[in-house]
């Protein structure tokens, strides 16, 4: 059994700090600053054994270093960034399976934000860490990659079981909520999920965890086949991919 807390770091970032009870491991996913997580974890735990790395950029790597050098914990990140993900100690390939404590974990290869992005896959926990490819309601930018990958990289998201958990990188959920709606008028889910996201966000409590259910139903960019959102954008007849690049560059200017 994984317990697992979210830190909210910087401005808008979660890192994710897990430990498996069985084996009593501790591990954290992108700890985005030192100060903020090492303090969760002298808390909590006062031992981290591995530090893991959805992608390269500082806003999720900026604490591992410093994590490293006072917990002497391992560091994982995806193979094609070993040069550039911070104290890295082993790679990862793409389909690769590794434990933490007894919990299993998949990487999933999901280019598009970055070239070298993954994530976490657990079956048995039913929850994937999806760095900054899926969020709730949204998806990343596309800097290093392109349109074509980030697509496939959130169908493979998308074809997880439905009741998944996604734990993301970035509180976005009520800006991302915005888009959907204008693109998305006459979705109920959406419509409904508006007071509970306001609420949440009052309340300075997170919108994460959400499940893959949940976003099939309500996250536009994981809806470009629905006729509704081709109809708004003026384009019935375009291809399902198609109608993604154009929501992504909508969302750039949004
Ligand atoms: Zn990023
Ligand atoms: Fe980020």
């Amino acid at each position: 059994m994984l317990n697992i807390e979210i830190i909210p770091c910087l401005n808008d970032n979660y890192s994710y700090l897990i430990h498996d009870e069985s084996a009593n491991i501790v591990a954290i996913i992108d700890p985005a600053d030192f100060d903020t997580c090492e303090k969760r974890i002298i808390k909590k735990y006062n031992k981290l054994d591995y530090i893991l790395n959805t992608h390269h950029h500082l806003d999720h790597v900026g604490g591992n270093q410093k994590l490293k050098d006072k917990f002497k914990s391992k560091v994982l990140g995806f193979e094609l960034d070993k040069h550039r993900i911070p104290g890295i100690d082993i790679t990862l390939k793409e389909k690769q399976n590794f434990k933490i404590g007894n919990t299993f974990f998949e990487v999933i290869y999901i280019p598009g934000h970055t070239k070298g992005h993954i994530a976490f896959y657990s079956k048995d926990e039913k929850l994937v860490f999806s760095g900054d490819t899926l969020f709730s309601l949204g998806c990343g930018k596309i800097f290093e990659g392109t349109h074509e990958q980030m697509f496939k990289s959130l169908n493979k998201l998308k074809s997880l079981p439905s009741d998944t958990k996604i734990y993301c990188g970035h509180e976005y959920t009520k800006k991302n909520l915005e888009f959907c709606l204008k693109y998305d008028p006459n979705n109920e889910f959406l419509k409904r999920k508006i007071n509970w996201i306001e609420s949440k966000i009052k309340s300075n409590t997170p919108t994460i965890p959400v499940s893959i259910d949940e976003e099939k139903k309500t996250n536009i960019f994981l809806r470009c086949n629905e006729p509704a959102i081709k109809i708004a954008l003026g384009l019935d007849s375009t291809s399902e991919q198609e109608i993604f690049s154009k929501l992504r560059d909508l969302k750039d200017s949004f």
